[in-house]
This record gives structure tokens, C-alpha cells and sequence, in this order.
């Protein structure tokens, strides 16, 4: 199993997940043109996608996945609120799959399960994704960490978290209150501390990687969320016996292509 975040942030977002003979994308928040020189940087060829993953109908999840659904005949998974929501973005796809929160499906040697997630979208969703031997949990865009969340992100081998905002920079930051206050509700994003104790509650010897996604331009610094998330992870009883990386997600780079050893 591979991964790599293609990108991420509130300027667009995408992610490659590779297992066998099956290739695919979790969202298409950038141009078609742009997702295609990201995932050539990392040896991938729009022909190569099986499917594309909708999590939510914000644009910077869906921008880019009509035009490319369109110029590579790839299908794509969402659940029917989300396909209504994003269908004036996305318009025509060569395929449309629907799905339902809470209820697994499969595409090929994959299981993907959509879960619940808290965001102010009409029916935004996470993913674990397993493959028989590994699993794992993608989940950004959401104000808070139900149990339902926890429960399906836990004993993942790799996970892409939200670390949005440090709360001190978007407190004191330039954004408007009512910007301010969607960003901080529980249908909003989460801050590098509840996303450090949350990850806190994650860990397990077989967590393998950590990517922290979707961080603010505006309110965050990647070191400020680099090293909340270490400190959870160096507060843990067992954390001489983990071996776990975590890295930072970008906006504008393209991530680090990671594979899991199952170790
Ligand atoms: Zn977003
Ligand atoms: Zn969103």
C-alpha cells in the first residue's frame, strides 16, 4: 500500500492511494491540469486512476473531479448529498457511483468505508480503506472527533489528519469573527491541539505514518503543528516502543510518496 498527498489546504486538495492493481484518488480539489503534473511528479498517469474518493462538495474537494472523471473515464464515489451539492462544479462524469455514509463498499482488492464526519457540508464523510493486510484513515474537515471517528480511524497503519489552525494565530489573526467562529465550531476544522490529542489516542505499534493535512495558510505554521503532534506522541507511555513518522502536508508541494511495510 502507497500513499502520497498530492496537496493540501483550503486552496485544494487531493490525495493518491495506490494497493495492487488499484489506483486512487480521495478528492479532485485542484484544476484537472494541475492534478495531472502532481501525480506525474510521482510516476502516475491520469490513465492509471480507477476512482475518485468525493469526501464533501467544498471546491477545495472538488474542483478538479469532473474534468478529470471526463478526460480519463474514471468513476467517482460519493454519497447522494454530496453529488447533488457538488453536481453545478463537477457537472457531466463518465460514471457516478453512489454510496452511503456508514455503509462499506468495495472497489477491486479495496474495502472502503465512508464514516461521519462534522463539517458544515450536507453530508461530509471520511474514509478507512483496507486492503486485507493494511488499512488506512483519512479524515480532515471536521470541528470536532465524535467517537464514531475514533473508532474508525483506530488501528489504522497510516493516517492523514486535519491540523488546521494554531487557535492563538487565528485568534489574534486578520480573519473576520464570523470566519473566525465557523472555523472554530464544531462544524468547522480542527486546531493542532485537538488534532495532537486525538492522534494521542491513536497510536498503536503498528501505526506506521502520519501525515498532517489541510493546515491554514493564515493561522497555522507546519512547525507549530509539527511539534504539537510530537509532543502528544512523546507523552505517550509507550513511545519508546513506537516507530511512527509524521510529516506535514503542503499546499503547493507535492508530498512524499509513502509505503507501508506492514512491519
Ligand atoms: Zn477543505
Ligand atoms: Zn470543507
Amino acid at each position: 500500500m502507497k500513499f502520497c498527498v498530492l496537496g493540501s489546504g483550503s486552496r485544494g486538495n487531493a490525495t493518491y492511494f495506490e494497493s495492487g492493481e488499484t489506483s486512487i484518488l480521495i478528492d479532485a480539489g485542484m484544476s484537472g491540469i494541475e492534478l495531472q503534473r502532481r501525480l506525474a511528479t510521482i510516476g502516475v498517469e491520469l490513465s492509471e486512476i480507477d476512482a475518485i474518493l468525493v469526501t464533501h462538495e467544498h471546491n477545495d474537494h472538488v474542483h478538479g473531479v469532473g474534468v478529470l472523471s471526463r478526460r480519463a473515464s474514471i468513476s467517482v464515489h460519493a454519497n447522494p448529498a454530496t453529488f447533488s451539492a457538488a453536481s453545478k462544479t463537477v457537472r457531466k462524469l463518465f460514471s457516478y457511483n453512489e454510496f452511503e455514509t456508514g455503509v462499506s463498499f468495495q472497489i477491486r482488492n479495496l474495502e472502503i468505508h465512508p464514516f461521519a464526519i462534522s463539517h458544515d457540508a450536507h453530508d461530509p464523510v471520511g474514509f478507512r480503506i483496507s486492503d486485507g493486510r493494511v488499512s488506512f484513515g483519512y479524515c480532515t474537515d471536521t470541528g470536532k472527533v465524535s467517537q464514531l471517528i475514533r473508532h474508525r480511524l483506530a488501528s489504522c497503519q497510516a493516517l492523514v489528519l486535519e491540523s488546521n489552525h494554531d487557535i492563538e494565530m487565528l485568534q489574534n489573526g486578520a480573519y473576520p469573527q464570523y470566519l473566525k467562529q465557523r472555523i472554530r465550531s464544531s462544524q468547522g476544522h480542527l486546531d493542532n491541539e485537538v488534532a495532537a490529542s486525538f492522534l494521542k489516542d491513536l497510536l498503536h505499534e503498528k501505526l506506521e505514518h502520519v501525515v498532517l493535512a489541510h493546515l491554514s495558510e493564515e493561522n497555522n505554521d507546519p512547525e507549530i503543528a509539527y511539534h504539537a503532534a510530537m509532543a502528544a506522541l512523546e507523552k505517550s507511555p509507550d513511545c519508546k516502543e513506537l516507530n511512527i513518522r509524521i510529516s506535514v502536508a503542503n499546499q503547493y508541494c507535492v508530498g512524499e510518496l509513502i509505503c507501508l511495510t506492514n512491519r
